[in-house]
């Protein structure tokens, strides 16, 4: 069989065969012994998931939440910022909302997901937002879907997808990676038109001034 072959490849090759065969669903077939084997080597074991219920992503999908997500980001556009908004949803009712306040700031943790994640926190007094949506115009990068996974947060909705930080589906998987303790339901190109524009005139207005 194939793990001799693999026993001497670099663990990212291993890990990446692994992920390859769980999303040709052929788990169950083709994990097991290379599970045993991953765990013989001190690696944690690969976890079973349960299959992503996208009618139910769509059903709680709420435009005026995106919509607010889009406004916030058009203020930070006036700001000079970066336009990046997001909205957190709790009950289907906003519950913290917040643009990117980088350059303001000064601070390189200021991106909206982030603020919108501290303000949920301080309304409902924790950090665990199991029953809140979030929803934000830019695909999140690494510390923002590292900061979503660890609030535990329920459904992300993002608009434009970011192919040179994205965290969520161009760059790398973050919140669909069986390895963390908390997988996230997303979908991406939400109002994703919209979006990108609005980015794409910030950044075509920047090179021009
Ligand atoms: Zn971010």
């Amino acid at each position: 069989m194939g793990s001799r072959s693999t026993s001497s490849a670099p663990r990212s090759v291993i890990w990446r065969r692994l992920h390859q065969a769980r999303d040709a669903e052929t788990t169950r077939f083709w994990a097991f012994p290379f599970s045993v084997a991953v765990g013989l080597n001190g690696l944690p074991k690969i976890k079973e998931r349960a299959p992503l219920d996208f009618e139910n992503l769509e059903r709680n999908y709420r435009p005026e939440a995106m919509l607010a997500a889009y406004q916030e980001a058009q203020i930070a556009a006036k700001l000079g910022e970066v336009p990046v908004g997001a909205v957190i949803l709790l009950d289907g009712k906003v519950l913290a909302r917040a643009h990117n306040l980088r350059e303001s700031r000064q601070s390189p943790l200021a991106h909206a997901e982030v603020l919108a994640l501290q303000g949920a926190s301080a309304q409902t007094g924790s950090w665990r937002l199991s029953d809140c949506d979030l929803y934000c115009t830019l695909e999140p990068c690494p510390m923002c879907a590292g900061a979503l996974v660890n609030a535990r947060i329920r459904n992300l909705y993002f608009g434009a997808f970011d192919p040179k930080a994205g965290a969520i589906a161009s760059l790398y998987g973050l919140a669909s990676d069986p390895r963390l303790n908390h997988e996230i339901p997303w979908l991406g190109g939400k109002m994703g038109t919209e979006c990108s524009e609005l980015l794409g005139r910030f950044f075509g207005q920047l090179r021009t001034d």
